[in-house]
């Protein structure tokens, strides 16, 4: 049977209420590719936005297998067991390529997912991160409309995703596991100098002396990487499986909280994070546009021969095509 269509007032007054169902959908609703969709996405967004920049953004990334949906789990509850609401969304950045999800499997944090205070969010594919990212954002203000204390977005450590991460949270945490070595378990340093706190997890039983052995390693590695005197990220260990060591990774959580909000800094940085989200959409619109004009492309297509030929190079074209561009 095909579910009502909801009106703007539906969805404005259901995610007030914090009702699951409605925001799943506004999250389906955000996501969509259709034009009626995202003008009713966008006034629904125009319409909860003084209820949103509550919450705690956290940006949680780590390589298949590291622990990513325990820990969460683990630590979604004990914030939840604490009367926080926690909602976490989870981005794929691989689903689109593979077609098959990392992330998108419907057991994983199923503990969490049945916690009346917790809302869990696989994010589908995407054909761009930044579009993804776009979309989580928004996603990201609907849960914080909807009353979630914290909001938290998964990555899958594959690399340019944690980039685009974050870039739309506070804080960035960075899951590692026990054994890695000199190669930074393959996670590029670009990756580790984005952590605001890297948390060894499996500390426990057989793994807990590789454990202290690889969180040594990373407070070296990240000493040298990360020379902020507001915040020189701190290399935790923990055990999801065990439910150890999370109260001293909300600790640090809370800590920069502090320090980030004593002198305005979150301010600023949500300010630069949506600084950069409007010039990322800026550019998407420009390009779609110039993508859909015809004396650009009639032009380009003769230059691309005049180019093949060697009677003009790459650069003159561009140079030319901008010209023309300025001049219409
Ligand atoms: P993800 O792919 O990063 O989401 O990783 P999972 O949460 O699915 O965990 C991968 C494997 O590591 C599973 O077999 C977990 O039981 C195990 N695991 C996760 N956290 C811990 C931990 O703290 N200690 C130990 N010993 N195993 C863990």
């Amino acid at each position: 049977m095909k579910r009502a269509d909801l009106k703007l007032d539906d969805y404005v007054k259901g995610i007030l209420e914090g009702d699951l169902a409605i925001l799943s959908r506004a999250i389906t609703l955000v996501e969509s590719k259709r034009d009626d969709h995202q003008k009713l996405a966008k006034e629904l967004i125009h319409k909860i936005i003084n209820h949103t920049g509550k919450a705690k953004r956290i940006g949680i990334s780590g390589t298949p297998g590291v622990g990513k949906s325990t820990f969460i789990e683990a630590f979604g509850k004990s914030l939840t067991n604490s009367g926080l609401k926690v909602a976490v969304l989870a981005i794929d950045p691989t689903s689109h390529i593979t077609g098959g999800s990392i992330l998108g499997d419907k057991t994983r944090m199923n503990a969490l997912a049945s916690d009346s205070r917790a809302f869990v969010r696989p994010s589908p594919s995407g054909d761009s991160l930044g579009g993804v990212a776009s979309k989580t954002r928004e996603s990201m203000l609907l849960c914080e409309a909807a009353g979630y204390d914290v909001v938290i977005v998964e990555t899958v450590g594959v690399g340019q995703s944690e980039v685009t991460v974050s870039k739309i949270v506070d804080f960035f945490l960075l899951l590692m596991q026990p054994g890695g070595g000199d190669d930074l378990q393959g996670i590029k340093r670009g990756i580790l100098e984005l952590a605001d706190l890297v948390a060894v997890n499996k500390a426990d039983g057989d793994q807990l002396t590789q454990a202290k052995i690889a969180q040594r390693e990373y407070e070296t590695a990240i000493h040298i990487l990360r020379q902020d005197p507001k915040w020189q990220p701190k290399v935790l260990t923990c055990s999801a499986l065990k439910g150890e060591g999370l109260d001293h990774i909300w600790n640090e959580i809370n800590s920069y909280y502090s320090v980030m909000q004593k002198d305005n800094s979150l301010v600023d940085k949500r300010k630069n994070q949506i600084e950069l989200w409007v010039w990322e959409l800026l550019s998407n619109k420009i390009q779609d546009h110039l993508k859909k004009n015809n004396n650009l492309h009639t032009k380009l297509n003769a230059d691309l021969n005049k180019i093949t030929k060697h009677e003009s190079t790459v650069l003159d074209v561009v140079d030319e095509l901008f010209e023309k561009l300025l001049g219409q």
